[in-house]
């Protein structure tokens, strides 16, 4: 993968509130396994399918949050190596899967696109849906419709997880604006009541609504090289065979199954709430093969 140095990185649409000025997200590190964490510890999302009762679109507040302090990211960003940066790249994927979404949305499934920002935290966050912290991992709040990520995310992944390459990155974003189209389209709250009319389901529908985002992310990432800036410049100048493997790679290790063995958890598929490796690494592959998110239909018949 290669990122377009000439491309401008939009740093309106992230909100860092990291504090001090941020500096690439190197912070304490994440616990995970055990102890408060354990398996929700390094879910991703796993507070889309959690929260967001009562919430639907028409109270959505994203352009409302108090923002953070973008002076210093935007400084960076706008500085020659901003792309040794992992905040500024990040700060690149997010305007590439929005960039994707504002046409492809409309497109594939005839729902105009809003944009909404990632918000860089360290440690804990407050959200409309309620106080976070790091060991949850990167999630959607549907209620207040903004990406949360700590970036120190990454090196747990790396580290703890496996899924060191770098286009391990963009997957999760593109993972998470999946959550964000979802909840444009309505999906997440027809997901939500079905779950509460029938509770006994509510896993299944739970492992659904990710296995969509995976194929989103798949969508995205076979559009990816497609997406520009304001201005017209390519965000990517390529992106590899290789790029994508490690994006399967990071689906597989993050599937539910790989993470209850990692934790010495017994394997049970009635809990999973993300879906097993071999299910995310196909959906995501689904998505990234037909390059359409109208394929990504993960609620009709078996998965
Ligand atoms: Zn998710």
């Amino acid at each position: 993968m290669e990122l377009n140095e000439n491309a401008r990185i939009d740093t309106s649409q992230v909100d860092d509130r990291r504090g001090g000025g941020g500096g690439g997200g190197l912070g304490i590190p994440i616990q995970i396994g055990g102890g408060r964490g354990g398996i929700v510890g390094i879910a991703i999302a796993v507070l889309v399918a959690l929260v967001g009762g009562g919430l639907g679109l028409n109270v959505m507040t994203g352009d409302d949050e108090p923002r953070g302090d973008n002076t210093s990211l935007e400084q960076r960003c706008a500085a020659e190596d901003a792309l040794d940066q992992l905040d500024c790249r990040n700060t690149l994927y997010v305007n590439s899967i929005q960039a994707y979404w504002r046409t492809a949305l409309p497109q594939a499934l005839g729902e105009p696109y809003r944009p909404t920002r990632t918000v860089f935290f360290s440690q804990a966050v407050n959200t409309a849906c309620g106080a976070a912290d790091s060991g949850v991992g990167p999630f959607y709040c549907p209620a207040d419709s903004l990406v949360y990520i700590d970036l120190t995310f990454y090196r747990v992944l790396a580290q703890q997880l496996g899924a060191s390459g770098e286009f391990a990155q963009p997957y999760v974003l593109a993972h998470e604006y999946g959550h964000h189209v979802q909840n444009l389209l309505g999906t997440n709250e027809q997901v939500r009541r079905q779950q509460q009319r029938d509770p006994g389901n509510a896993n299944d529908l739970s492992v659904r609504l990710e296995l969509q985002a995976d194929c989103y992310a798949g969508a995205w990432a076979k559009n990816a090289t497609g997406t520009a800036d304001g201005s017209g410049q390519k965000i990517f100048k390529s992106i590899t065979e290789r790029d994508i493997a490690e994006a399967i790679d990071t689906a597989e290790k993050i599937g539910d199954d790989a993470i209850s063995k990692r934790a010495n958890r017994p394997v049970n598929p009635n809990e999973f709430t993300h879906g097993s490796s071999a299910d995310r690494k196909r959906w995501f592959s689904r998505g990234y093969s037909t390059g359409n998110p109208a394929a990504c239909d993960t609620f009709r018949g078996s998965i």
